[in-house]
């Protein structure tokens, strides 16, 4: 990668543009709390820790990424359901260790003691920081046979917890929008295979919208309370800190047990069945957007999640504006029916006010009109991922916007790719990745496999250990970066949100 300096900001050269992005590697959190204002994706300012509210165009795009994702699990056999937001405390006591990992960070709600009242008779509820024992117990009631298996479903909601930790909008929230879903099997062989096809469904949401991760497996010691292993989806952030977005926890049999999920089997007698659950935050999904994207000016959304994908700006000169106007609203109406445009007519704001207003929101597109274009039947297209500007004949145009926008996407994507990558780091020993880790670095690490090593890591280079690749068999060839026993494989090893 290029780096040079245009007015003291940091610009890099790709394909021959220039994409400007310093201040979000240099200065996240500042970078990231103003694009989430000034380009209406979420107001931080509501008066409770780890609350926000999410502006017209942040809940947009967690809407179209919603939609997207429930298609995909429901061509897999997915049924939406909705189950309370309550549990009982001794619910979501059954499974131990699950009650472990969870209940530091549980909300309990209940009924408001008014002056002069008795203290309530019923003890109080918790708000779901996860479903697993909402529904488990509602499982055991529908399942008895085999042919009630595969049980699949999922649902959109929120889940709450109690984060005592500084909060940040939507990477370390209290409320939670995300999806769940919930799977119950015959054989453990089903459950893996339903673990495959979890990953290929995140992974395609992710994938379209241009996100680049690592699908890491937990270490034992970091998987989900309550299950056999974990998996995740670890994007990565500019200020080196990486952002989980999605997880898969093959439970294997130990809340059916709990919850006494029993089948009579095919071939006679009883067994439990196999579970899983994964989730999908939107939150994190849409941080991940805004900041593997995202530039000086602020976010540039993907085409089909944009609110907003395409605005025309007409530039009147004086004594045309009549024809400008009257031709930048015939390509307004040639755009509208097929993706959602915008046409700026206001009169009151220059063309470059203008540009600078609906960059800012991150409209992936921008079509220009002034007297040249009126004169030759074209349009100006330019695209806010690379600034890149040509002219392209009105005749048509639907077909070329559609063709720009695969490019956006493609070069978004390809450009987050690149930045992963760059990011990521072989390290040989344990000062070295203590150093990489404070210049933001994934660290990749040899491992002899013993979770005494993996846990001594995160003392030793300040970072968070994530896992190791699943889906990509990487044999260690070096010696354990702790013990110097052979490698089995590799550990990613970094700060994370
Ligand atoms: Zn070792």
């Amino acid at each position: 990668m290029v780096y040079f300096y245009i007015m003291g900001l940091r610009c890099i050269l790709e394909g021959g543009f220039i994409a400007r992005e310093s201040e979000k590697f240099e200065q996240f959190s500042e970078w990231f709390d103003r694009v989430l204002f000034t380009a209406r994706i979420a107001d931080n300012r509501y008066p409770v820790k780890g609350f926000i509210v999410y502006l017209e165009n942040g809940w947009f795009v967690i809407e179209r990424v919603r939609r997207r994702l429930e298609e995909l699990l429901e061509e897999d056999g997915h049924f939406p359901m909705y189950f309370p937001i309550v549990a009982t405390v001794e619910n979501f006591s059954r499974e131990a260790e699950h009650i472990k990992g969870f209940m530091g960070e549980v909300f309990a709600v209940g009924k408001l003691r008014l002056e002069g009242e008795e203290a309530p008779q019923e003890a109080p509820l918790i708000l779901r920081p996860t479903s697993e024992t909402i529904m488990y117990p509602m499982f055991a009631l529908w399942i008895s046979n085999h042919s009630d298996l595969p049980l699949k479903t999922h649902q959109s909601c929120a889940v709450y917890r109690y984060e005592t930790k500084a909060t940040r909008a939507l990477y370390r929230v209290r409320e939670i929008p995300w999806n769940e879903a919930h799977t119950a099997h015959a054989s453990m062989e089903e459950a893996e295979e339903q673990v495959r096809k979890a990953v290929e469904i995140y992974s395609k949401v992710l994938d379209e919208l241009g996100i680049a991760y690592l699908i890491l497996r937990r270490p034992d010691f970091d998987k989900f309370a309550g299950a056999d292993y974990s998996i995740a989806f670890d994007a990565w952030n500019p200020d080196g800190k990486v952002n989980q977005v999605a997880t898969v926890h093959n439970l294997g049999t130990n809340f059916s047990r709990v919850f006494g999920i029993e089948f009579e089997r095919r071939e006679g007698g009883k067994a439990y069945v196999w579970q899983l659950c994964y989730g999908f935050g939107y939150s994190r999904v849409l941080a991940a957007v805004i900041a593997q994207h995202g530039d000086d000016l602020g976010p540039i959304f993907p085409p089909w999640v944009a609110p907003i994908q395409v605005v025309i700006v007409p530039i009147p000169y004086k004594g045309r504006e009549v024809e400008v106007h009257r031709y930048a609203g015939e390509v307004y109406s040639l755009l509208k029916g097929r993706y959602r445009a915008r046409l700026d007519d206001r009169p009151d704001a220059t063309p470059g006010e203008k540009y600078y207003f609906w960059e800012r929101r991150g409209v992936p597109l921008r079509v220009e009109v002034g007297p040249r274009e009126v004169e030759k039947r074209t349009v100006v297209l330019a695209r806010r991922d690379t600034g890149e500007k040509f002219t392209v004949p009105l005749e048509g145009l639907e077909g070329e916007v559609n063709r720009v926008f695969g490019e956006i996407t493609r070069t978004l994507a390809e450009r987050s790719k690149n930045r992963l990558s760059e990011q990521l780091v072989d390290v040989g020993s344990l000062e070295e990745g203590a150093r990489s880790v404070e210049l933001g670095k994934i660290c990749r690490v040899s491992w002899c496999g013993s979770d005494e090593c993996a846990l001594s890591l995160k003392g030793s280079m300040g970072a968070e250990v994530r896992g190791y690749r699943y889906g990509v068999e990487e044999r260690g060839e070096r010696p354990c970066i702790v013990c110097g026993r052979p490698g089995k494989t590799y550990l990613y090893v970094s700060r994370a949100y």
